[in-house]
């Protein structure tokens, strides 16, 4: 008999979508790469970002995003495609990130709830661990509780990233009785799947219902005040009622 540890609940929380809104950076990003792409003069279609972020959240190619903005010129997509992928990750930009207001709380109420929590995210140490300093996120996450990619990984896509992942969570960490993955993409459901831990798309992040659907998680939520209500049976509240 397997000898399960106190806790016996663990919910792995994906990082970008979750708990933290990176559409503000996206939408930088792309604005940024429209006017290094565009020549002088050249009329292009700018997005606002909410038609940026539902193409975004709709998985509409990158190519496709600069081709729709105007960069119908031979070549502009895929060079605006290509900028675009150097750039999103690039230091600059992650002023843009925010923290979602209900992230805290919702992390507050599972702990409460005994629920060993995990990070599990595609982003790099010196992208996660600054960030999760400034929050003072630590207080969530157990050092041996936070999965992310070593600064010099070489990327192979991230759902085959993310099960890697998962594959080393569960070899290291003690076994419990339910475990969960709540993340925003199809790379969350995927390496949740393989391992046989719950799978909860989330919708406050990159991808939209139907795409999240495609992949058919155990759950569909809006965020993790959803989660947490489907999991604990418990509301976050906060002065001014619900949140
Ligand atoms: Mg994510």
């Amino acid at each position: 008999m397997r000898n399960y540890q106190r806790s016996s609940k663990r919910l792995f929380t994906d990082f970008d979508g979750p708990l933290m809104d990176v559409s503000e950076r996206y939408y930088q990003v792309y604005l940024y790469c429209l006017h290094q792409v565009r020549l002088p003069q050249q009329p292009i279609v700018q997005m606002s970002k909410e038609e940026f972020w539902s193409a975004k959240r709709a998985q509409v190619p990158e190519w496709k995003i600069g081709w729709e903005s105007g960069l119908t010129l031979p070549g502009q997509a895929e060079d605006f495609a290509r900028l675009r992928s150097e750039t999103v990750h690039s230091p600059l930009f992650f002023q843009y990130d925010r923290l979602h207001d209900f992230a805290i709380p919702a992390l507050e109420k599972l702990q409460e709830h005994g629920f060993d929590l995990a990070v599990m995210t595609m982003r790099r140490q010196k992208e996660l661990y600054p960030v999760l300093n400034h929050f003072n996120l630590g207080r969530f996450f157990a050092t041996d509780r936070i999965f992310c990619l070593r600064d010099d990984y070489k990327k192979r896509g991230d759902t085959k990233d993310k099960p890697q992942l998962m594959e080393k969570a569960i070899a290291t960490l003690p076994p419990v009785e339910e475990q969960w993955i709540v993340g925003d993409t199809e790379a969350d459901i995927i390496a949740g799947k393989r391992f046989r831990v719950k799978t909860i798309g989330i919708l406050s992040g990159i991808r939209n219902e139907y795409q999240l659907r495609l992949h058919q998680p155990d759950r569909i939520k809006a965020d993790l005040r959803e989660v947490v209500a489907e999991l604990t049976g418990d509301a976050i509240y906060n002065k001014i009622g619900a949140l």
